[in-house]
């Protein structure tokens, strides 16, 4: 699809793509806005024009701090949203009078907007569902020959987060300090992470509730996510090894976990749809699942020291990822566990087969024992105060891209 707006060609925010977001514009407030190529439009600005009149949207709709209201009117309503735009800016389709009206009411450079957060998260779940991830991960902390426990293979392992922490890309955030243990000690001592890391995820927005009692079956579980953005989860792997047992992740993981501010649509994500893994053995029958329910979306992070040039550390690739978020959600609400409109499911640290691919630097530097260069003749065993951790993901096929911008956070010194 080719648009009357400029798009260069690695742009994540083609015509195919289409996200919502929450914008602060000049003037206007918080409001629902969508992206191409660098150009923000305010929704608002689109519903004040009339385009939306006809599905029953008021200009109010789109005036809103989270888009929780808009995703709770359904996935259908979005996805007419976001087929109105494609036309609207499509290249064959605009008369110079319209486009001259839709740039003066509703069109802003990127640049210009802040992106907030784009949902009220009302609960957070982390799974742990890459199985290279947990291999090695079970490879460093338990034992090598028997890394994966017992139920891995039978259960998408997850545990329940904390929301409040949860902060939008270009959030700056302290170094946590804590309880940690010294191998050498016999006491823990307390300290400033020495060990802060990234977790290179994905997650997803539930886009409607379940009633407490009820179950999403596999089948259904498409129609209960709304997007997909880029999680990246902060760990404090010293904290970490102190404390998870016998309860799993506390205080190394709930002072901080970053989102892009674009959630892509799973309308969008269609043609980037593949196979996973082989699951073997078996998994029960509610677990089991038909078609394709992967996707080929590449994930990328990189390290940006202060005033100095980024360099990549990961390359991983959603498609790695063992169970699936039917699977996922299948799970979460087989007891009746209730979803609701806003609630976050991270994928757990997306690590691919190859050392380049791991998704932590827990993995990447395994355990610290092999640093990784940088250009600047530094190296890197976990996060340095004052690095900027930068996360990017896009599918891309048939000439396709659809990606979802950035999920960056800095890291300060230890308040
Ligand atoms: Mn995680």
């Amino acid at each position: 699809m080719k648009s009357w707006i400029e798009i260069e060609a690695d742009s994540d925010f083609s015509m195919e793509n289409i996200p919502f977001g929450i914008g602060l514009i000049q003037g206007n407030g918080k409001c629902i806005c969508t992206r191409i190529g660098d150009t923000v439009i305010d929704l608002a600005g689109m519903a004040r024009l009339g385009y939306f009149d006809h599905l029953g949207f008021k200009v109010s709709d789109f005036e809103k701090p989270v888009l929780n209201d808009f995703i709770s009117k359904g996935k259908k309503s979005a996805s007419r949203i976001r087929t109105i735009i494609q036309e609207c800016f499509m290249e064959s389709n605009s008369s110079d009078s319209d486009m001259a009206l839709i740039k003066q009411m509703a069109l802003h450079n990127a640049s210009e907007i802040q992106m907030l957060m784009p949902v009220l998260v009302g609960d957070y779940t982390d799974f742990y569902s890459s199985i290279e991830h947990a291999t090695n991960v079970g490879m460093m902390f338990r034992d090598p020959a028997n890394a994966l426990l017992p139920n891995w293979r039978h259960i998408p392992v997850g545990y329940h987060g904390r929301a409040s922490s949860i902060v939008v890309s270009g959030a700056e955030i302290h170094r946590p300090k804590g309880q940690i243990k010294p191998a050498t000690s016999e006491f823990p001592v307390f300290s400033p992470t020495m060990q802060l890391d990234f977790e290179l995820e994905t997650a997803f927005v539930i886009g409607k509730e379940n009633p407490l009692g009820d179950s999403i079956s596999t089948a259904e579980a498409e129609e209960y996510i709304f997007g997909m953005v880029l999680f990246n989860d902060l760990s404090a792997r010293d904290i970490q090894s102190w404390e998870y047992v016998p309860l799993g992740p506390f205080l190394s993981k709930n002072f901080a976990s970053v989102i892009s501010p674009w959630i892509v649509t799973l309308d969008a994500l269609e043609p980037f749809r593949c196979n996973g893994p082989g699951q073997q053995p078996e998994v029960l029958p509610y677990l089991q699942f038909d078609g394709e329910r992967n996707f080929d979306i590449n994930l990328q992070v990189r390290i940006k020291p202060e005033n100095k040039e980024e360099t990549i550390v990961s390359k991983s690739n959603f498609k790695y990822m063992y169970w699936n978020m039917s699977q996922q959600l299948a799970h979460h609400t087989i007891n009746g566990c209730n979803m609701r409109v806003g609630d976050l499911c991270g994928s757990g640290t997306i690590s691919g087969p190859d050392a380049e691919s791991y998704g932590s630097m827990l993995e990447l530097t395994w355990k610290g024992t092999k640093p990784i260069a940088m250009p600047d003749g530094s190296e890197r065993k976990f996060i340095n105060d004052n690095d900027t951790v930068i996360m990017r993901g896009f599918g891309k096929k048939d000439g396709i891209r659809v990606g979802f911008g950035e999920a960056n956070v800095k890291i300060l010194p230890v308040k």
